[in-house]
């Protein structure tokens, strides 16, 4: 019986009442969730918003699923990282290289050129990626859907209570 009390908590929805910022206003309400089990699938409830009356319905995860879920995330946030960090040295290789005269003028230098401003669009986009998928990681509280456990502005988010 202490096992299926430990799975009930709470969470705040969210609404985010403002379109125009440069500061977000949000109201909500809290709910509760009961988590399944380790290992069993996620379920789904349905939540009706204070604010605006939608009815939502979100995939609440177990445990084990939300921190295989955040785990995932980091790695491949790390993976995203270091295709950057590459990216860079890539990039500076490429540029000594050519400023030491390794590269002949010509279609060699037309190439290095390119390959220059391709190292520089791969280590933005990856770095953009990277940081994006850690903060996807950092805001997952087991909850799915409409937005939730998502890194942009959406218009309801969803956020555990922590005692
Ligand atoms: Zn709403």
């Amino acid at each position: 019986m202490a096992e299926e009390e430990r799975l009930e908590e709470q969470f705040t929805l969210i609404h985010r009442t403002n379109s125009v910022g440069p500061q977000w206003n949000y109201r909500g309400h809290f709910w509760s969730a009961r988590r399944p089990l380790d290992g069993d699938p996620p379920t789904t409830v349905s939540v009706r918003c204070s604010q605006c009356r939608k009815r939502l319905e979100f995939r609440v995860q177990s445990t084990r699923a939300m921190k295989q879920r955040v785990r995932v995330l980091k790695l491949c946030a790390a993976a995203s990282l270091l295709v950057s960090v590459l990216a860079v040295i890539a990039c500076i290789m490429l540029d000594n290289a050519a400023g030491e005269g390794l590269v002949r003028p010509g279609d060699d230098a037309d190439t290095s050129q390119a390959g220059i401003v391709f190292a520089v669009i791969l280590a933005m986009t990856a770095g953009v990626s990277a940081w994006s998928l850690l903060l996807t990681a950092i805001g997952q509280v087991g909850v799915l859907g409409n937005g939730a456990g998502a890194a942009s502005l959406t218009k309801h988010s969803v956020e555990r209570v922590v005692d």
